[in-house]
């Protein structure tokens, strides 16, 4: 069989590769931080830094194909890559790295993204709460996750008490929303592209805690927006493979949040809840296979991270019906760290 290559070595790596493996195919993986956690699933692990030209070099000698499962691989790695046989193309990257550049983008699209303002300096900060008012959320414009460098701004005076990281910000508007939900899609080689089901997404300090169907109404009524927004984008990157947008759903219809160009923690319920999960569908559409169908096959799913504890503290979770546990097998519990997911559901 033929081999795809994986830049990047947690849980999302992870699920991709036990996905290869099912449909045939070797993964190796290139991950250079110390906790990976594909070594299982994975035939071969390049420990490497990302800017190791010759490590690079030789990871895609082994490739027939290669993706990325976290979307802050450098561009220069990816481009590394030999043009044509990574997939999605890496300008996708380039483009969602940046949250000012990724709203731009977005923006010119015809997507709404939440009133936003560039930060440089202390005095941008300052004019940017006069603009745009408070509260606010001030972010980092590059390598922010799980809520990982974002400020909470109530007041300007609040803003009066922040040291400013040495880091390009982006200062955004507080959306009042109703709910919060993702659209992912599946893009192929040849253009098709397919849905799943918006799950309604919440979150606990930043962090996704529960996704689940069916969404309610008031998500139901934005996603047809809001796919039109996601299928634009797809196009207009050329994108191969698993896309993700996070939106708000308001009182004026969907807000864009952001995207990962990626397959994403919000559709991990497609393992046990749709005919064919994220996972699958982006190795097939990476190699270049027939996507397969997306349709959600229960009555209700409710996908639940498992964060900051022992992933034995999960087992009890078993005891119940149609309930599938995901142990990422990371060795270290930490606060705030996903450590697996539970999916439920009822047919
Ligand atoms: P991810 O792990 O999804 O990549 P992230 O660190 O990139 O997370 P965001 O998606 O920007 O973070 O924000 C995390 C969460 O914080 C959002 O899902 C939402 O609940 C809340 N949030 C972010 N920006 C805003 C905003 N402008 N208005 C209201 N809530 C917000
Ligand atoms: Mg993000
Ligand atoms: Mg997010």
């Amino acid at each position: 069989g033929s081999t795809i290559g994986i830049l990047g070595g947690g849980q999302l790596g992870r699920m991709m590769a036990i996905s290869a493996a099912q449909l045939g195919y070797r993964a190796i993986a290139y991950a250079p931080e110390g906790d990976n956690v594909v070594r299982e699933v994975c035939d071969d692990v390049f420990a490497n830094t990302w800017d190791d030209a010759a490590a690079l070099a030789a990871f895609a000698a082994r490739c027939d194909v290669v993706t990325w499962e976290f979307e802050n691989v450098p561009v220069a790695t990816a481009r590394a890559m030999p043009e044509g046989r990574i997939f999605p193309h890496p300008r996708a990257l380039e483009t969602a790295q940046d949250r000012l550049n990724e709203k731009r983008f977005v923006e010119e699209l015809g997507g709404r993204p939440a009133a936003y303002a560039q930060v440089d300096t202390d005095a941008d900060l300052v004019s940017a709460i006069d603009r745009l008012g408070a509260p606010g959320i001030l972010k980092t414009r590059r390598d922010g996750y799980d809520g990982k460098g974002q400020w909470r701004i109530g007041s300007i005076r609040d803003a009066q008490g922040i040291r400013l990281p040495d880091t390009p910000l982006v200062y955004e508007g507080f959306v009042e929303f109703a709910a919060e939900f993702s659209v992912i899609l599946v893009r192929g080689r040849d253009g098709e592209i397919r849905f799943w089901d918006s799950t309604c997404n919440t979150h606990e300090d930043g962090i996704l805690a529960t996704s689940a169907l069916p969404a309610g109404e008031a998500i139901e009524a934005q996603v047809g927006a809001a796919r039109e927004l996601a299928r634009q984008v797809a196009d207009a990157l050329g994108y191969v493979g698993v896309l993700t947008l996070e939106f708000f759903a308001t009182r004026d219809g969907p807000v864009f949040n952001e995207m990962a160009p990626r397959v994403h923690n919000s559709g991990h319920w497609t393992i046990e809840g749709a005919v064919t999960s994220q996972f699958e569908n982006h190795i097939r559409a990476v190699v270049g296979l027939p996507l397969g169908d997306t349709a959600t096959v229960a009555r209700r799913v409710t996908m639940t991270n498992i964060i900051g504890v022992d992933i034995d503290q999960a087992n009890q979770w078993l005891e119940q019906p149609d309930t599938h546990l995901h142990d990422y097998g990371k060795a270290e519990v930490r606060e705030g760290r996903k450590m697996g997911h539970v999916t439920q559901l009822e047919r």
